[in-house]
């Protein structure tokens, strides 16, 4: 059978220190992880059940990479966040086997256009438009749970043009990562492949047009971007 228009490539993610790639099925994301961001959010940090929202596969973008200016923003934000690499698929996975399904770990940016996203929140509609759109996901090279085991602590950390913006430490997740796991697969069923950005410290702000932005996780590596 051929395909009647050319199908889209598979969107991929380096794996550090090697020539292959990461295919990614898709990209997850946890809403309000951080205390700290979801009190500068205007929200009561209180432990209420964590909540989802994704991107396309190809929202990724390479580290180093140029991101043109999005369209139809005028408040594009950062968000720094630890990304999980799920390598074992499976539904209803319990925290406790949780970390057996992941494959490796990066760093990413969950690029926001803030002010799309204030009017659907506002106005009771989706995120998408806010956080879905084209090249909204820069991620690094993703590093091996085999090499790294899975980091629990460590700093976390973004700046714009050297200056810091976002720094706390991901051991300050409200909803660690085997919870994040167990709760994410309770609503989706997990593939190989799938991305899970697991949230945001408190410090997001504006990227000025023609920002440098770098950031990192510790032990997990570090991004640098240049916006418009
Ligand atoms: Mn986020």
């Amino acid at each position: 059978m051929n395909y009647v228009i050319a199908p889209p490539a598979v969107s991929a993610v380096p794996v550090d220190g090697t020539d292959s790639l990461f295919p990614v099925h898709r990209i997850y994301c946890v809403g309000r992880n951080y205390a700290e961001h979801a009190r500068e959010m205007g929200h009561d940090p209180n432990r209420e059940a964590p909540f989802f929202f994704s991107k396309p596969a190809d929202a990724i973008v390479a580290n180093g990479a140029s991101i043109p200016y999005p369209m139809a923003t005028r408040d594009l934000h950062h968000e720094i966040e630890l990304v999980v690499a799920i390598g074992k698929g499976g539904a209803n996975i319990a925290a406790a086997r949780a970390l057996d399904h992941v494959w490796g770990y990066a760093v990413g940016i969950d690029l926001t256009r803030r002010d799309l996203q204030g009017e659907a929140k506002k106005a009771g509609r989706p995120w998408d438009s806010g956080k879905g759109f084209d090249r909204a996901a820069p991620c690094t090279a993703i590093r091996p749970a085999s090499v790294i085991g899975h980091p629990s602590t460590g700093r976390i950390w973004l700046a714009i043009d050297g200056t810091v913006k976002q720094d706390s430490d991901i051991s300050k997740l409200i909803w660690s990562v085997p919870e994040i796991i167990e709760h994410l697969s309770g609503l989706w069923e997990l593939q190989p492949g799938d991305l899970i950005y697991s949230g945001t410290p408190e410090g997001v702000g504006a990227i000025p047009r023609g920002a440098r932005v770098t950031g990192g996780v510790d032990g997990v590596g570090e991004i640098a971007v240049r916006i418009g």
